[in-house]
């Protein structure tokens, strides 16, 4: 029976009062929790997740439709509008009116659409990299999303975690959490099974793992006693995952640059209105449209909207490239990254590893066979080998499989694995010697282990054999093995141990890495009969060599093209690598990386001085036998003369240099929790060339940001300066401010947003990265904004003064001019699509699937608002003949070519300046094959 102050089932349903788990024995906390330690069968927790609800905490509640719909009017120009709209209801103008509100509420309507496509879309990527749990579901271990945690189940731990429910210990080693999440703490908290006191604060519960924090160290179990709201990190934040703001550096300045030209119109706006009625006798109410008319054309208001479409597109490329965004500042600054500091194994390798060769006693052998399958077979000066009848292999091969985590799978003909691909190659090479590999485990039951850890480079475990001695098996870098071993396993019979010469395995070290392979050294120590745990002095001296174990780990095939693409993008690679140098240098040169890579080890990279090593960090492409502190330093390093810098990493260690890295990039597949948080973007398949297919994303999002704001920017000039040379001239308005109203609020909105959706331009990944600094709005852009304001005046009232002068009537005129507008922006789109380069060529031409959209909707558009009466009597237009039709589109054509002579001539005068990492990296060049 469970003592007095046991709490009632938990199948009794959610507790809304606090337990005291932390002060419960491990037995006490799973029979209250009706579980046990092979955790709950699939059924029971199914049954549990529909009682308590899946383990998420509430988000904060999202927006309601109608307020988010409503949120649209929330605009300064929308204001504006309906003021607009009520005053020209209340002075008769019906018709205005109507058009107003008409087009306030078409502006929503799509605003709202595009909004919720975009929340959706990236809630749905988001989604993609949700975390996943271990736990034991009927005594077999599988992994399941983390939302579906219920109370009872026994969740594994490891360093990188994060804790996905509140847990009750039931094992720990050496376990540490980071609970600054719920505590404040920095330092990690030790963690055990040991029962706190009832009355212990949230930082002293040992025996718990919170909801939340991050396991830092170590490994160990738990069950889950509480999930969901129900954890004190729900208690603390009842709502975390709060809505995103769609927003990132630029689009703010340009939210600020809007803001800025709305009130600097509204002022002009208001003289205008002054100057129309006092010097040029207008009436109230027809001036007070003018000027409506006026702040629609000059307000930039689509831009900040658009330009977030323009994101949104890039971030949804992106996740298609297997590149998730998970800050979407990030979507800009890989556009600017100017380095690439990349792991080697698994990103730039496929982590797909086979023993290639072994070392043991005196015998070089060559071992064949591919992929996981243990068939295969051994080899030594051109004759097979029975490795039954080698003693020394036979050895080697026990050890490589004892001291091992990995377990092979046969299904049919394929092989596949679970756990570190470099053990699961050498369980295989073990088979393929002819151990089978759950018997011999069985027999040579494992007591005690040190795990590996990059900063120790070895890993040990500690053995019973049959005739129940203890042995320590150890394997690792070779460098470390070598010191702490006196003695090395030679001839028949395997038994005889003499001192051996540590330059002559050195050697042979060297030259299997220079050969790409990654090489173990494996070794053996008796230890008394009474050991049962291991410890580093065990195991760090007076060791006997076993030999060593050569293991190939191929490039992947779409990473050169990938490396020669950066190259020709003017981005730097480096290789970060916890293998050895040679091994780390003959992959380079299989990859392209440079053309004579340079390589620096950890050990150089400790004794350098802040600027050697900035110097050195520079030149260098290749670093070997790295840990993730070295990759801390060399971000800093390479940041300090202002270069973009994007970092892989998968540890937890690896958090500090990913958080300061420009781009952190974790590992989707093989990554911990702690390295994703860190990260700004994750790739779904671990590979390098996502990284490159997110940066020509990334410029290519740059790239189209430029081109909304090069495009809107002169369109509302253009109209803006045609109302106000009017006004000023005391002309007739040659455009009705219902009519820019139209061609502001429909038409543009159709044609603007398709430039969101452009693809990349061919020579983006051609030309150098540009500076993050360099804001969007340059001297370049404002030079345009009036040249291409000027033409479209020019050709607007150029059309107009035709037809006045021909006698045509004043809605003739007009509803010319209007088209004429409506074409030049057309036309000027076609301009834009290509920023660095010609826009009539045949693809130029044929523009893509949303431009096509985006200009056939924007022609019928145009001709309901020419011929259609319902629109005439609106907006006052009139049908046009087919020879001011052709007058109109010989204008946007003549206009298109003298915008392109433009772009051609500024391009020679102002080219692109080169910026420092450009000469750095040597000049760019088309991307081999
Ligand atoms: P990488 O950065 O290429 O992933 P690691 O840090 O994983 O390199 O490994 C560095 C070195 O540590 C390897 O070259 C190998 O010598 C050793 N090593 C890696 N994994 C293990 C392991 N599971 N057991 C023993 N030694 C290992
Ligand atoms: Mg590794």
């Amino acid at each position: 029976m469970p003592p007095t102050n046991s709490p009632p089932p938990a199948s009794a349903g959610p507790n809304p009062h606090p337990r005291s788990w932390h002060a419960l024995g491990p037995e006490e906390v799973l029979g209250a929790l009706s579980t046990g330690p092979d955790g709950l069968s699939t059924a029971e927790a199914a049954r549990r997740l529909a009682l308590h609800g899946p383990n998420r905490l509430p988000a904060a509640r999202p927006r309601g439709a109608l307020i988010r719909f409503l949120a649209q009017f929330h605009n300064l120009l929308i204001y504006i509008l309906i003021g607009a709209g009520v005053i020209a209801a209340a002075i008769g103008h019906g018709p205005d009116a109507i058009v107003i509100f008409g087009v306030v509420l078409l502006n929503a309507v799509i605003g709202y659409i595009q909004e919720g496509r975009a929340e959706r879309a990236l809630d749905a990527i988001r989604r993609m990299i949700d975390p996943r749990a271990s736990v034991l579901r009927g005594g077999r271990r599988t992994t399941v999303p983390a939302d579906e945690l219920v109370p009872g189940d026994i969740v594994l731990l490891e360093a990188g975690d994060r804790v996905p429910a509140d847990l009750r210990l039931l094992s720990a080693r050496s376990l540490k959490a980071d609970e600054a999440a719920i505590t404040g703490e920095s330092v990690p908290a030790d963690k055990t099974v040991e029962a706190a006191p009832d009355n212990a604060p949230l930082g002293d519960r040992v025996s718990m793992a919170f909801s939340g924090t991050f396991i830092a160290a170590g490994h160990g179990t738990g069950v889950v006693t509480e999930t969901a709201g129900a954890t004190e990190l729900g208690r603390i934040s009842s709502m975390i995952g709060a809505v995103e703001q769609l927003t990132t550096p630029l689009v703010g300045q340009m939210n600020v640059f809007a803001r800025q030209i709305t009130i600097a119109v509204l002022g002009v706006s208001a003289l205008v209105f002054l100057y129309a009625v006092a010097l040029r006798a207008y009436s109230l109410d027809e001036a007070f449209m003018v000027v409506v008319g006026l702040a629609v054309a000059a307000i930039p208001e689509g831009l900040p909207a658009v330009m977030t479409i323009a994101l949104a597109v890039g971030v949804q490329r992106m996740a298609r490239r297997k590149a998730i965004i998970r800050r979407l500042p990030a979507v800009e600054t890989l556009g600017a990254v100017s380095v690439i500091c990349s792991d080697k194994t698994g990103t730039l390798t496929r982590n797909e590893m086979t023993v290639k060769s072994v070392v043991a006693g005196e015998e070089e052998i060559s071992v064949s066979g591919t992929g996981y399958a243990p068939v295969g077979e051994f080899e030594t000066g051109g004759k097979l080998l029975d490795p039954a009848a080698d003693p020394a292999l036979a050895r080697l091969a026990r050890a490589s499989l004892l001291c091992n985590d990995a377990h092979l799978n046969q299904d049919g003909e394929t092989w596949s694995i679970d756990g570190d691909p470099m053990e699961a190659a050498l369980l295989c090479f073990a088979e393929k010697a002819g151990y089978d590999a759950p018997t011999t485990r069985h027999t040579h039951e494992r007591l005690d282990e040190i795990p590996f850890d990059a900063r120790h480079r070895y890993m040990a475990t500690l053995h019973q054999q049959p005739d129940g001695s203890r042995v320590v098996y150890v394997k690792g870098a070779p460098e470390r093995i070598l010191a702490m071993c006196d003695k090395v396993l030679v001839g028949e019979g395997g038994g005889v141990e003499e001192t051996f010469d540590a330059a002559g395995w050195h050697h042979r070290t060297e030259r299997l890495a220079s050969e790409g392979q990654r090489v173990l050294a494996i070794a053996c120590r008796m230890l008394p009969e009474r050991a049962r745990t291991l410890r580093a002095p065990d195991v760090e001296r007076g060791l006997t060599l076993l030999g060593l174990v050569g293991l190939i780990d191929p490039p992947r095939k779409e990473v050169l093209a990938a490396i020669a693409e950066c190259r020709a993008a003017g981005v730097g690679v480096k290789m970060i690598t916890g293998d050895h140098k040679a091994t780390a240098l003959a992959i380079a040169r299989q990859l392209g990386l440079s053309d004579d890579p340079q390589v620096v080890t950890g050990q150089e990279l400790d004794a350098m001085e802040a600027e050697d090593l900035a110097a050195r960090a520079r030149t260098a492409s290749v670093f070997a036998r790295a840990s993730p502190e070295h990759k801390l330093r060399l971000v800093e390093a390479l940041q300090a003369d202002g270069s973009v810098i994007a970092m892989t990493g998968d540890g937890v260690n690896d958090a500090p240099a990913l958080k300061r890295a420009d781009v952190g990039v974790a590992m989707g597949a093989k990554g911990t929790e702690a390295a994703k948080e860190a990260a700004e973007m994750v790739l779904t398949d671990d590979n390098f060339a996502s990284i490159v297919a997110a940066v020509r994303e990334g410029r290519t999002v740059y790239d189209n940001l430029t081109k909304v704001i090069a495009w809107t920017l002169p369109t509302n000039g253009g109209e803006a300066m045609l109302i106000i040379l009017a006004i000023v001239f005391g002309l007739t308005l040659p455009v009705t401010p219902v009519q820019i109203l139209w061609i502001n609020l429909v038409t543009a909105v159709a044609l603007g947003l398709t430039i969101a959706f452009e693809p990349t331009e061919p020579n983006a990944m051609q030309r150098p990265p540009c500076s993050p600094k360099q804001g969007l709005i340059s001297k370049r852009l404002l030079w345009r904004v009036l040249f291409v304001s000027g033409l479209m005046v020019a050709g607007g009232f150029g059309l107009y003064a035709s037809a006045t002068a021909r006698g045509l009537p004043l809605e003739v005129g007009r509803t010319i001019v209007v088209n004429a507008i409506v074409a030049m922006e057309i036309f000027y789109l076609f301009s834009v699509r290509y920023v660095h380069g010609p826009s009539i060529t045949w693809q130029g031409v044929l523009g893509t699937r949303a431009v096509l959209i985006g200009v056939a909707s924007v022609l019928l558009a145009q001709l309901a608002f020419t011929y259609l009466p319902v629109m005439q009597r609106l907006f006052g237009s009139h049908a046009l003949s087919i020879v001011e039709l052709a007058a109109i589109v010989a204008v946007g054509v003549a206009f298109l070519l003298i915008v392109e002579a433009e772009k051609r001539i500024a391009e020679s005068l102002m080219p692109m300046k080169k910026p420092k990492w450009m000469r750095r990296y040597g000049r760019p060049r088309p991307p081999r094959a």
